[in-house]
């Protein structure tokens, strides 16, 4: 590896971190103030990158790649053993110099490190748990820190890492157990889930030991997350959702992030030619929501589905082609109906419902009064009742998808 001087290799090293989702933002626009107009930009160059802390807070992260050598051949990776890059690495007291240099300089927040692995998956969490350590130990840094974790390291090593870092991150790579043996022949879900397992158990053992003494260690507080490739393999949106669920009943799952496959240099002959559209990510982080957020079980979800393809449409939100298979549930009384029906409502959230049972409990609701919680009550029309409006036979029209779907430019409602 020919001699690199800090800037080169953070050049190289936070370029390769670009594919590891700490965040659902790679949905997002690429803006920014290069050519002397505005001010800002969605992609902090240079290693920094934006992602959200548990309390909801957005911040900067340096987000790097302890190095992008790796043993492992993964077709779907850009740092495989056979490809063709340029190589980096950065030591352990390199990766803590740059933090703690960034951080007093105020241009990040905290620190995303993830890495190719060297020498064996022992040596390379080392190296990373060691970053960590130094960090709060040698220097108390007290700023965020997440770390993706090898799922073959050691336990012992990986449970230092959630010692040190505020989120864990083991990813299960690909959706189904066929697309990780063909694609990333030489990891194992049996090792991925165990490690998530392993995690689990700690995590939740040191938030039962702090709530019974102050003084115990803090473990992992901002829990694990994983991070899935959308479309290298066969996987259809149903089967990503039911993984997704899956994911988060067993492991107790902060987050499921979804990464849009994108074609590489030099790619395996074994992968598509062609990235997923953006759109395809974005529609699973709704769905996702769905899930989370709205009360749907993955089943309903898969429900939204193309039954003979199995993928969420593209052109609407799958709440939306949930509301419009099932129409039979619709319309809802906004004055009469639970919680998790007005949630079901296309165009309805958290917090509107919220207002509508506040509202409720002391007049009954007009159409104009949910015109004022929503951005269009055109579309919400077919699918509610209120007390001056019912929709009569419009909830049964053939044409109803395009007259409810959202015009093709559409905000990007999840992107963060
Ligand atoms: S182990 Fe990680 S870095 Fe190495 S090839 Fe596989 S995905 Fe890439």
């Amino acid at each position: 590896m020919a001699l690199l001087d800090t800037t080169q290799k953070l050049s190289i090293l936070a370029d390769a971190a670009k594919y590891d989702a700490s965040c659902s933002s790679s949905g997002t626009r690429d803006r920014n103030s290069r050519d002397g107009k505005g001010i800002g930009s969605t992609n902090g160059g240079g290693g920094i990158c934006h992602a959200y802390a548990p309390d909801g807070r957005c911040i900067s992260l340096l987000k790097i790649l302890l190095t992008n050598s790796c043993i492992f051949d993964c077709h779907y990776c850009i740092n495989r053993k056979s490809s063709n890059v340029r190589r980096a690495r950065f030591t352990a007291q390199e990766v803590v110099a740059l933090t703690l240099d960034f951080y007093k300089r105020n241009y990040i927040e905290g620190l995303f490190l993830s890495s190719g692995i060297i020498h064996s998956s022992n040596y390379t969490m080392e190296q990373i748990v060691e970053v960590a350590r130094s960090l709060r130990e040698d220097h108390d840094f007290r700023g965020y820190i997440h770390l993706k974790t090898i799922p073959d390291a050691d336990p012992a090593l990986i449970e230092a890492a959630g010692r040190h870092a505020d989120r864990i991150s083991i990813n299960v790579e690909l959706p189904t157990v066929g697309g990780l043996k063909r694609l990333a022949p030489e990891k194992s879900e049996q090792r991925i889930e165990g490690a998530m397992g392993q995690m689990r158990t700690a995590i939740e053992d040191g938030a039962d030991a702090r709530s019974r003494y102050r003084s115990a260690p803090v473990f992992a507080p901002a829990g694990q997350s994983t991070q899935m490739i959308v479309g290298a393999d066969a996987a259809t949106d149903r089967d990503i959702v039911h993984r997704a669920a899956h994911l988060y009943g067993r492991f107790a799952l902060k987050r499921v992030y979804y990464s849009a496959f994108s074609p590489i240099p030099d790619a395996s002959a074994v992968l598509p030619l062609r990235r997923p559209p953006l759109m395809r990510e974005h529609r699973l982080y709704q769905s996702d929501w769905m899930i989370r957020f709205y009360g749907y079980a993955p089943e309903e979800v898969g429900d939204a589905a193309d039954p003979a393809t199995g993928m969420l449409p593209l052109d609407i939100d799958p709440k939306l082609a949930w509301a419009l298979r099932f129409r039979d549930r619709f319309p809802v009384d906004v004055n009469r109906a639970p919680r998790e029906m007005l949630l079901r409502v296309p165009g309805l959230g958290p917090r509107p419902v919220q207002s509508i049972l506040s509202i409720r409990r002391h007049r009954t609701l007009r159409l104009e009064d949910i015109a004022r919680l929503t951005n269009s009550v055109k579309r919400l029309r077919p699918f509610i009742v209120t007390a001056d409006w019912r929709p009569l036979l419009l909830g049964d029209r053939a044409d109803l998808r395009p007259l409810v779907a959202p015009r093709q430019e559409q905000l990007e409602l999840f992107a963060a």
